[in-house]
């Protein structure tokens, strides 16, 4: 007797919450069922009892959570007779919809800010296929030169202002409460455009039977099931770096700077939206300095066999500082979104690790040397 139980996505999975038809083509690569690692070594370490999970979306098909949002965009375009998407990026969206337009057999045209992607995330746009534009100018920028070219030519959006990305996106929240079999107390996101802590919010909120604010996202046209798998909702609590962090000013910046490139965003998409998660989650922003975020990487490379890229650190970052400090108390059950995996930047892996690395003489002595001085 054979139980066939091949995982095809998370459209298929959760396919009766999602704005799909029973004849939806659905354009897929196995995205989501990511796991939710507990960390071990670094709740130690830090002396807090915390029960503190990260979801590694870095393991997603290309490496970060966009895929999520692009299948579900990608096959909505699709089914909408679509022949190209478009969208601005600041590397890892890119990645997404150049991979997912490919497997639907569309054209994919991306807007990337010249020099400002990481060698990961361009390598995946360009081997996809997509027609990568670069600009003279930031991801603000592209955005809006996306909005408005698409008045002008026959492409579908596929930014999170595209309403089917957040559909696809909040099914991390569902996996979450899936996997834990309850509702975490904490969720820590980074924040950039902050669709992605919008669209988990709305998941949340669908699971605990409270889903108002989903339908107002999705135009009506999901099929939410009334019944409630949950009995709460997490506080939701947004991380951003100092140098791009208009949640923290209270205004957009214009000149966002950051080493955490795909967080790198001075006019947030989803401004309204996420202030009222905040609002609504009883949750609150905070920024991390560049060198919070990369000392967070590190910790989590180093202690946890976990790699993630600079902007997801952000979340850890920002976690450890907030159950350091008691804001969030002990006892927590505390997830937090690793958003991209590490390989999407190496240059800024590898700068990290300078002078950590031995050049010997190809000898038994010298190699023998080298192991012998550095066992712990
Ligand atoms: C897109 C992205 C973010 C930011 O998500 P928003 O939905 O724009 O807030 C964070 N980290 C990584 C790795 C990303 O690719």
């Amino acid at each position: 007797m054979s139980t066939v139980s091949r995982y095809t996505g998370l459209i298929e999975h959760y396919r009766d919450r999602l704005p799909v038809s029973d004849d939806t083509r659905i354009i897929s690569i196995g995205e989501g069922n990511t796991p939710l690692v507990r960390l071990e070594n670094i709740p130690r370490e830090i002396g807090k009892d915390i029960d503190l999970y990260i979801k590694y979306e870095g393991l997603n098909p290309t490496g970060s959570f966009k895929d999520r949002g692009m299948t579900m965009a990608v096959t909505r375009a699709m089914e909408e007779g679509s022949r190209a998407v478009l969208c601005a990026s600041t590397g890892n969206t890119s990645a997404a919809a150049a991979a997912y337009a490919a497997r639907a057999g569309m054209t994919a045209f991306v807007i990337i800010p010249e020099g400002m992607i990481a060698l990961g995330k361009l390598a995946q746009a360009m081997i996809h296929g997509a027609v990568v534009i670069q600009i003279r100018g930031n991801f603000d920028d592209g955005m809006r030169l996306v909005k408005e070219v698409a008045e002008h030519a026959p492409v579908t959006i596929v930014n999170s202002i595209n309403p089917y990305r957040l559909q696809g996106q909040k099914t991390a929240a569902f996996e979450i409460v899936d996997a834990l079999g309850r509702t975490p107390d904490f969720h820590c996101l980074p924040v950039g455009n902050a669709g992605n802590i919008t669209a988990h919010w709305i998941g949340y909120s669908e699971y605990a039977g409270m889903s108002t604010q989903a339908c107002a996202f999705c135009g009506g046209d999901c099929k939410h099931p009334c019944a409630a798998v949950s009995d709460k909702r997490p506080v939701m609590v947004g991380y951003q770096a100092s140098g791009a962090a208009p949640f923290l000013r209270g205004e957009m910046v214009d000149h966002p700077d950051t080493v955490a490139t795909a967080i790198r965003i001075g006019h947030p998409q989803s401004w309204d939206q996420a202030w009222k998660v905040r609002e609504e989650s009883g949750g609150w922003f905070d920024e991390c300095t560049d060198e919070e975020i990369l000392a967070a990487q590190k910790l989590l490379t180093s202690k946890e066999g976990i790699f993630c890229e600079p902007a997801s650190a952000t979340s850890v970052a920002g976690a450890l500082r907030d159950i350091k400090a008691g804001k969030i108390p002990e006892g927590s059950c505390v997830v937090c979104t690793l958003t991209g995996h590490g390989l999407k930047d190496p240059d800024t892996a590898i700068k990290q690790c300078e002078g950590d690395m031995l050049t010997v003489d190809a000898e038994l002595d010298a190699v023998k040397k080298a192991i012998l001085d550095n066992l712990a």
